[in-house]
Parts: C-alpha cells; sequence; structure tokens
C-alpha cells in the first residue's frame, strides 16, 4: 500500500496549480480558480478507472464509510454485519451511523465468510460490509447473493483495495456502494482522503449532500443551493485532490509493480513445504499490496514470525498480536469506551460488544502471516529479500 513511495514531479504540478489560484476548496470560488476543478476531476477518473456510474471525493476512508452508511439510509439500532479481520475504521461508520455492528468468521480469503454472514443475519440486520482486506478479493459473488436474498445492502469497504478486479470488475462496484481510502499507508494517497462510488444517482446525491452540510450544490458559485436534508463537513480540500489526481495517473504502474514483486517474494515462500498461501478467489485480480501465508498451526505462525524479523525480512505482520486490526485486541470497542453517552445504550437489550463468536477467525488469523510489498524495491534487494526468507523458513 505504497502510496506515500511515489510523491514526485507529477503530484508537485497539480499542487502548483491549486496554489496559483489560492482556491483551496472543492466548492465555489467559480469565477477566480483558474480552470481548476482538482476534485471534480479525481472523481471523474475514478469513475472512469473503476467503471462506476458516480463518484464523491471526500475527506477520509472513515468518511467515506460515514457517508455510505447515511446514503443507504443505516440508522439508529440497525444491524450491520462486519469481519472479524478489519481495520477499527469499519466499525466506526457503523457506530456513526447509531447501527449495531455485528461481527461475521473470516475464512482463508482473509474476508468475510458468505456462509457466517447467512448465518448472522436477523430481522434487524440492514447492511453488510465486507472488507477486501490487503488488497485481495472477498468472495464477493456469494456476498453479493447473500445479500439479495436477504433483502440486506452490501456496502463494499474498498479502503485496501483500489485497483483489484473480481473477474474484470473493480472491487467497491459490487454493492450498493463502494468506500476508499487515500490515507498515508493506501495504494494512493491525498495526505488524507476518501471516495464513495455507486451506480445509483439518488444514492450519490444524497452522498455529496450528506458530506457537505446537505447542500444540494445547485447553481452558479453556490448562489442557489437548497439543503434537502442534514449532513455534515467531510469535505476534502482541493490541494489533497490535487495529490491524488496524479497517484490515481500512476495507478496502472503501481499495480503491475506490486504484482511482480509480490511474485517474487511468493516464489520465496514457495520453498518451504508447510507454507499455505491465503485463497484468492480470483488472482488475476489481486492488487498484491501484500503476500500472506498461513502456517499449518499457531506455534508455527510465531516462530516464523520471529525467525524472519531476525533473518532482516522487512515489513511481517502477525495480526493476531497486532492491535489495530483484530477485534479481540479492541478492549475500546469491548468496553464501549466512547466519550460521551454512545446510542447503543438505549437500545433494549443495549448489544454486549464484548461478546464475540470468531472462534474460526481466530483459527485462521492465529495461522496468518502478511508481508508489505514495496514498489521502490530493485531487482537486488529483491533477491536479497528472497535469499532471507528462504534461509529463515530452513531452519
Ligand atoms: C484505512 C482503512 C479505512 C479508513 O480509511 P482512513 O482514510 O484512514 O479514514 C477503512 N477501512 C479499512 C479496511 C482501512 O484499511
Amino acid at each position: 500500500m505504497p502510496g506515500f513511495e511515489i510523491f514526485g514531479d507529477e503530484e508537485r504540478a497539480e499542487v502548483a496549480d491549486v496554489l496559483e489560484t489560492g482556491v483551496l476548496f472543492r466548492y465555489g470560488f467559480d469565477d477566480v480558480r483558474g480552470g481548476h476543478w482538482k476534485t471534480r476531476t479525481f472523481e471523474a477518473e475514478l469513475c472512469r478507472a473503476l467503471g462506476a456510474e458516480h463518484c464523491h471525493v471526500c475527506s477520509s476512508g472513515t468518511a467515506a464509510l460515514d457517508i455510505a452508511m447515511a446514503a443507504c439510509g443505516i440508522g439508529a439500532g440497525d444491524e450491520v454485519i462486519v469481519p472479524a479481520f478489519t481495520f477499527i475504521a469499519t466499525i466506526e461508520g457503523v457506530l456513526q451511523a447509531g447501527a449495531v455492528p455485528v461481527f461475521a468468521d473470516i475464512d482463508e480469503t482473509l474476508c468475510l465468510d458468505p456462509a457466517s454472514v447467512k448465518d448472522r443475519i436477523t430481522d434487524r440486520t440492514r447492511a453488510v460490509v465486507p472488507v477486501h482486506m490487503c488488497g485481495s478479493m472477498a468472495r464477493i459473488d456469494e456476498i453479493s447473493a447473500v445479500c439479495a436474498a436477504s433483502d440486506v445492502v452490501l456496502i463494499e469497504d474498498t479502503a485496501q483495495a483500489l485497483g483489484a478486479t473480481f473477474r474484470g470488475q473493480a472491487l467497491g462496484t459490487f454493492g450498493a456502494m463502494g468506500c476508499y481510502s487515500f490515507d498515508p499507508v493506501k495504494t494512493i494517497t491525498c495526505g488524507e482522503g476518501g471516495a464513495v462510488v455507486t451506480d445509483d444517482e439518488a444514492l450519490y446525491h444524497r452522498a455529496e449532500q450528506y458530506a457537505d452540510h446537505g447542500h444540494d450544490h445547485v447553481g452558479h458559485d453556490r448562489g442557489a443551493e437548497g439543503h434537502p436534508i442534514l449532513g455534515t463537513n467531510h469535505r476534502i480540500s482541493e490541494l489533497g485532490a490535487a495529490v491524488g489526481l496524479a497517484q490515481l495517473r500512476k495507478l496502472d504502474w503501481i499495480i503491475q509493480t506490486q504484482r511482480r514483486n509480490k511474485a517474487r517474494l511468493r516464489e520465496a515462500f514457495a520453498t518451504c513445504s508447510e507454507v499455505t498461501f491465503r485463497t484468492i478467489p480470483d488472482p488475476a485480480g489481486d492488487s498484491a499490496t501484500f503476500l500472506s501465508v498461513l502456517a499449518p498451526d499457531e506455534e508455527t505462525a510465531r516462530r516464523w514470525t520471529s525467525v524472519l524479523a531476525g533473518a532482516g525480512v522487512p515489513g511481517c505482520f502477525y495480526w493476531y498480536d497486532n492491535n489495530w486490526h483484530y477485534p479481540r485486541k479492541w478492549d475500546h470497542l469491548r468496553e464501549m469506551r466512547t466519550p460521551g453517552k454512545s446510542p447503543l445504550t438505549l437500545l433494549d437489550p443495549p448489544p454486549d460488544l464484548s461478546e464475540m463468536d470468531i472462534e474460526r477467525s481466530d483459527q485462521v488469523m492465529s495461522r496468518t502471516i502478511s508481508m508489505l510489498v514495496k514498489l521502490s524495491w530493485t531487482d537486488g534487494e529483491l533477491d536479497d529479500i528472497q535469499e532471507r526468507i528462504r534461509t529463515a523458513l530452513e531452519g
């Protein structure tokens, strides 16, 4: 997830356009912006890259999730099914709506298991949010079928998988809405930024209105705007969007480079007969930001984590112990430590978020190690890393 690796002349040139006029804002100032509409251009190019009808670029991936929940009408007391392996932002999006996050298990795709989703659907379930973790895809066709059969909204968290596809279709375009992040460690970065995409025009308008205090964005220079709904402020600045635009234009090159580098890592891990690889439902669509391997058992995974670090293999993550991506370690969520009174406490009975039925996810995550794929590796560095991986796993 290497946006931070590639800041160059293209990004500088886009930012310079914005600095030239001083119009750092996406809305208004129509007559003095010198024809620069970086956010709008970024949205149009994202639509083209993803094959989506509509796109709204916003201030973060977390904001994108909040916008998607609001646009899709998810609200107080609704249940939203989320995977046991994700970043906390997915859950924050649900909580922000006053809705109840319900964890379902992941499988060896490291993403939602469609059977577990089906199992967790109740008459209060309003949405399912699969997260395409670490650059590769969930079984999105099966999850989509489960949602359709139960009349539940599908919202994809594609924060970590920009540029990945399933059978040729961009991840993030399978459900009602797809959410992306352009934060410092994602495939492309704006510094901070995010986006929602949809093919549904009504959803799009609710999204862009909600993200800007309910303004309907009608008329020249904000002159004739109405406020059909209440909203909030999730606007991105033109400076951030300018960077994102330059980065997006490098996306094909980024994906190709990641795939090539990932293949080299995979080659090295494959020399160890005990290694199995994460299941990728459509390997041709992998964005290849990470290589994930599974050990036969937890003890072996822990041993590998330690010997890989000892051998100087860079960027290996044992998520099961890491307090960023696995809910067993999220004490703040389990104890619902909200700054003020959460709307969830008004439910009868209030949900107990410390109760998590995710034993099958434990079995997968306790065996999983992921390795970050970098763009900037030279052939010589890759030779060296391959050698270190082989040596570590032989021992
Ligand atoms: C990064 C991330 C987000 C949130 O994105 P921000 O831009 O950091 O707010 C949401 N979901 C997942 C899975 C992420 O990795």
